[in-house]
């Protein structure tokens, strides 16, 4: 079975139907926010909650693995892993900045708590200022639209991949992709729809602001992007470039199951951490135990990651 079969046959039951999942206590609710500062970027990592990602997807069939095995080296109770989703909110000059959103609790029931989380750490939504989107999976931009109606954030310009928008919104999305994708691409387009006369599109090599740039990271989804903010050290905002910080590390060419472009997501993956590996550059992920902030390091052809906090 091929990756892209495995992501047609589970994404929906994968993701839509797990809507039981615990809450985890310290995933789930409120976190005051690790923060730390890179050049002139002041950066607290919020938490959306968590979701759960079934092993079937994090090593699918196609990986040639002992599936139980790698599962037993991680925390994955009854083969699922629990994926902390980590939104980095940047302030830097007159602006506040969040990479990705969540889900607005529209996804599963684990995730959406990023705005109770970001009121405790003092910021009410109307005061950010640009909301960024690595890509535009339930997960990092389903909180689009407030429980009231309305944009969450109705001060905010959306800075959107113009690659990305184009997937989403293609005519002939319902006819060429997946079905497991439909309900996916029901609630990204209901969110474009929704932000767009606010929306900036993005291109590689764009500057989102004064030193936060662009990064041409395709694969997990056609137009993926991540985000490099330059500093002293460095960061680079990988968003689901390499999912799991055990896995994707120690195995950056078995493909994941969620990937639209698997070949093509191996190669960014490996290209991304290589890069951060050989420059000493911070890495953010998304779904990495949070905060998600760390250190890649070469193991051989793989790689180590060495988490900051
Ligand atoms: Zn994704
Ligand atoms: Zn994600």
């Amino acid at each position: 079975m091929t990756p892209t079969d495995l992501t047609r046959r589970n994404l929906l039951g994968a993701g839509l139907a797990l809507t039981t999942a615990p809450l985890l206590p310290g995933q789930a609710l409120a976190k005051a926010g690790y923060r730390f500062t890179e050049g002139a970027f002041d950066i607290t990592v919020l938490s959306d909650g968590y979701i759960s990602v079934p092993g079937e997807i994090l090593v699918p069939d196609g990986a040639g693995a002992d599936r139980a095995a790698v599962l037993g080296q991680i925390d994955a109770p009854g083969g699922v892993v629990h994926a902390p989703c980590n939104i980095p909110l940047i302030r830097t000059g007159q602006d506040l900045i969040l990479v990705d959103i969540g889900s607005g609790r529209k996804y599963q029931t684990s995730d959406g708590r990023m705005t109770e989380n970001l009121m405790a750490a003092g910021i009410d939504p109307a005061a950010i200022t640009r909301v960024v989107f690595t890509h535009a999976h339930p997960d990092h931009i389903w909180a689009t639209l407030a429980d009231t109606g309305g944009l969450r954030f109705p001060n905010a310009s959306y800075h959107v991949g113009a690659a990305e928008w184009d997937f989403w919104t293609s005519p002939d999305f319902f006819t060429t992709m997946p079905a497991a994708l439909h309900d996916f691409a029901r609630g990204t387009q209901r969110d474009l729809a929704a932000l767009r006369d606010r929306a900036v599109m993005l291109r590689p090599g764009d500057d989102v602001v004064t030193g936060l740039r662009v990064l041409d990271t395709a694969g997990h989804t056609p137009g993926h992007l991540s985000l490099e903010l330059g500093g002293p050290q460095g960061l680079l905002i990988a968003g689901d470039v390499a999912v799991n910080e055990r896995i994707s590390f120690a195995h950056p060419d078995w493909p994941f199951g969620y990937d639209t472009l698997p070949e093509v997501a191996i190669r960014t993956r490996r290209r991304l951490i290589d890069r951060a590996a050989t420059d000493r550059i911070r890495l953010l992920g998304y779904h990495w135990q949070y905060p998600g902030i760390g250190h890649a390091e070469r193991r051989g052809q793989a790689f180590h990651f060495v988490p900051e906090a």
